[in-house]
């Protein structure tokens, strides 16, 4: 006898409301903590990280420089933001997230747009050339000290638990004594503490000397430095160093200047 009875229908499985959700989920959790928790816990990190870090401050500004000037943005078609060079302030998101939480006139304030303005101004004629060697690049580092050598004279970026450590200091040009002074370009030369090797091979002028005040500043700094976990609990003064300015920037490119006119030769000198 045949059998006619309809066999049950298989069960359907509904997977994908499962998948979709999963993906959501997923996609929200990492939105949250990319948008949220990642800026609130760099914020708390650089706050944090302030007393321990040494800085540069620029001298300030007068106030002729006190007013709000609108700045196209590079990548966003008819975006601006607004500068300003007296309080070194800017609306971008960079400056507003981070850069604005260092002191006032911290040259760790200064975003791309700060650093653009400030370039053709009159003000940043009278930093010394180092300094301007130094706002001509970005400033990705936490702690910057300048270090004065026997016959030279360098600025360090570099954070106590990082082995990137980015030397700023004049090139050594044709005419140069082998021990310096350098009067070439200012350069930015980058070491890897650790492994103990200039990237992209090329050591700066003396640079037995700068490895030994590299040396001397990190031992110092990462002595300080406490562990992550205990950032917010010690507390230590580490004030920014001025940077000389107007009567003291004209000494600094007086004396380069005698050294160049002290150095008389048929090579064309590199601008300084
Ligand atoms: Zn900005």
């Amino acid at each position: 006898m045949i059998d006619l009875t309809i066999p049950p229908p298989a069960p359907v499985h509904h997977y994908w409301p499962w998948i979709v959700s999963i993906l959501l989920i997923g996609i929200t959790a990492w939105g949250l903590y990319t948008f949220f928790v990642v800026p609130i816990l760099r914020k708390r990190r650089i706050h944090a990280s302030i007393p321990y870090c040494p800085s540069l401050l620029l001298p300030p500004r007068t106030h002729q420089y006190d007013k709000n000037l609108s700045i196209a943005s590079h990548r966003l078609i008819h975006f601006s933001y607004r500068v300003n060079l007296f309080h070194l302030t800017c609306t971008c998101l960079r400056f507003r997230r981070h850069r604005g939480l260092y002191p006032p006139n911290d040259i760790r304030r200064l975003c791309r747009h700060l650093r653009r303005e400030l370039q053709p101004t009159a003000y940043n004629q009278q930093l010394d050339e180092l300094t301007r060697g130094l706002l001509a690049t970005r400033l990705t580092d936490a702690c910057y000290s300048r270090e004065q050598l026997s016959r030279s004279e360098i600025i360090v970026g570099f954070h106590p638990r990082s082995s990137i450590v980015r030397v700023y200091t004049f090139r050594k040009s044709p005419v140069d004594p082998p021990g310096g002074p350098f009067t070439g370009p200012v350069h930015k030369f980058t070491y890897n503490y650790h492994q103990d090797i200039w990237i992209y091979g090329e050591p700066p002028p003396n640079s037995e000397e700068v490895l030994a005040a590299i040396s001397n500043l990190m031992t110092a700094n990462r002595a300080r430095y406490p562990q992550q976990d205990k950032l917010p609990l010690l507390r230590v003064e580490n004030l920014p160093t001025p940077i000389p300015a107007n009567e003291a920037a004209q000494t600094v490119r007086t004396r380069r200047e005698r050294i160049l006119s002290a150095n008389p030769s048929t090579t064309p000198l590199e601008k300084p």
